[in-house]
């Protein structure tokens, strides 16, 4: 184990927890509320963690859907390595276990003045009152030019529907064919995330449809994550079938001809995956709340995770704009150290002054082996952010099998430490 993994899992077991766990809240007074919106990584895992760590504290969760579907793993479902179910996340456990109040509904609309949300349930409008608002709802697309159609090019990047739609126009090429992919200008959910796409999807095509080949476009100038190893991929394993172009930003997208115009060129495929540049989930855009440089992501305290603009709303995971990698990872992280400073202000006291966070991404590189990533982040007072902690900034050395047979029990405890 070289020496930044080895200062990456140390500095990652001590998320959260340097400061000594949160004093849980009196049983003797009335329970505040927290509202969280969005049940994924970050929503899911602040609810469960202000339950176990709160003590007499109300906790509900609003997602859309019944179930989460994970981002993580799924490029291997659309490549058919692993089903829907093996990215399946129920939320019984939060329920049953946590004693979290799980609501499928859609939130429409904050005010903060009244502290309420509009939660749109079974086709009916309430009002869900709150003490304190965590806000998780992950990304939005950016439409790209054109006739864009995310049904005729799937962009495959929440998973769900998505997942299957491409896997099914993935196994649906004849030997032969073009897969034409695009990547996003950074910030993007997953900094890896379609690098490791390509390497899956590179890796199908040479196993189970001889001649066909991929086009990767990407809108930055770089490979924006894990250069040495994704680069050694295109230019080694898959240098016969993978087509690499950069500077490729996106000026007119034809769904309807599978066809697509960028400032490198026009290109068209059987298979047109498109992943749109992106920004807050929409609730964070209609509520105000996209306040950073670009108006697309959210700023906030990082010690808090609360919003520089409404100090009772929290907003973490993806949505925000601190810096830290768009990970679920990240967003399990920063949803600790949310739900630690949300108890401790019911406390009346100050949040923890020196949190710490961390990151991993695992991708497979092969069907037989995987690379690594991993970043953890200290609170820098002087500059009030998240300062990437150099020693503990690595990708794996090389693909290897050891690191796949990893990758399988890191996504387990990941999805069990968020979910159950
Ligand atoms: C292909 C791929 C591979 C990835 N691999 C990794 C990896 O190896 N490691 C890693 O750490 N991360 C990985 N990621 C990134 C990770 O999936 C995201 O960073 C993570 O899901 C972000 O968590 P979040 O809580 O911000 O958003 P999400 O997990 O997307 O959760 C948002 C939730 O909010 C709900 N929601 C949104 N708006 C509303 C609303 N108005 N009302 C009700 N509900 C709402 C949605 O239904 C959703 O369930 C990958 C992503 C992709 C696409």
């Amino acid at each position: 184990m070289n020496s930044n993994r080895r200062h990456f899992l140390k500095l990652g077991s001590l998320a959260a927890t340097a400061w000594g766990f949160p004093k849980a809240i009196s049983a003797a007074t009335t329970p505040p509320h927290v509202l969280v919106i969005g049940g994924g990584f970050g929503g899911a895992t602040v609810a469960k963690y202000l339950k176990m760590w709160g003590g007499n504290i109300d906790v509900t969760l609003v997602d859309r859907a019944a179930s989460h579907y994970a981002c993580i793993l799924s490029n291997l479902v659309v490549t058919g390595a692993l089903s829907m179910d093996r990215i399946k996340l129920k939320y019984d456990s939060l329920r049953s276990k946590r004693g979290v109040n799980v609501v499928q509904g859609e939130a429409l609309a904050v005010d903060p003045s009244a502290k309420e949300v509009t939660v749109k349930v079974n086709g009916t409008s309430y009002a869900y009152s709150y003490d304190k608002l965590v806000l998780a709802p992950g990304i939005e697309f950016i439409a790209p030019p054109g006739n864009y159609n995310d049904q005729l090019t799937p962009h495959a990047w929440k998973a769900g529907p998505q997942t299957l739609l491409l896997k099914n126009q993935l196994s649906s090429m004849t030997k032969g064919q073009t897969f034409v992919m695009t990547i996003p200008k950074a910030p993007y959910r997953c900094p890896p995330g379609p690098y490791e796409r390509a390497c899956s999807v590179a890796d199908y095509l040479l196993r189970k449809k001889s001649g066909a080949r991929i086009v990767v476009l990407d809108a930055n100038a770089s490979i924006q994550a894990e250069p040495v190893n994704f680069g050694n991929a295109f230019n080694g394993v898959y240098k016969d079938v993978l087509t690499y172009v950069p500077n490729a930003s996106i000026t007119e997208v034809d769904s309807q001809a599978r066809s697509i115009t960028t400032s490198a060129g026009k290109f068209a495929g059987a298979v047109l995956n498109i992943i749109p540049n992106q920004r807050a989930g929409q609730i964070i855009t209609t509520a105000g709340l996209a306040n950073d440089l670009t108006g697309r992501w959210s700023t906030v305290d990082p010690l808090s995770y609360a919003s520089t603009a409404q100090p009772d709303i929290h907003i973490l995971g993806d949505s925000q704009a601190t810096g830290q990698p768009k990970s679920g990872h990240m967003a399990n992280s920063q949803a600790k150290v949310c739900a630690d400073a949300i108890i401790r202000a019911f406390n009346g006291e100050q949040p923890d002054p020196n949190p710490v966070t961390s990151s991993a991404c695992y991708s497979p590189i092969t069907s037989k082996t995987a690379a690594w990533l991993t970043a953890s982040f200290q609170y820098d007072p002087a500059t009030k952010t998240m300062k990437r902690v150099d020693a503990s900034f690595a990708e794996a050395p090389k693909p290897s099998g050891d690191a796949l047979e990893e990758m399988y029990k890191w996504a387990n405890n990941i999805f069990a430490d968020s979910f159950a």
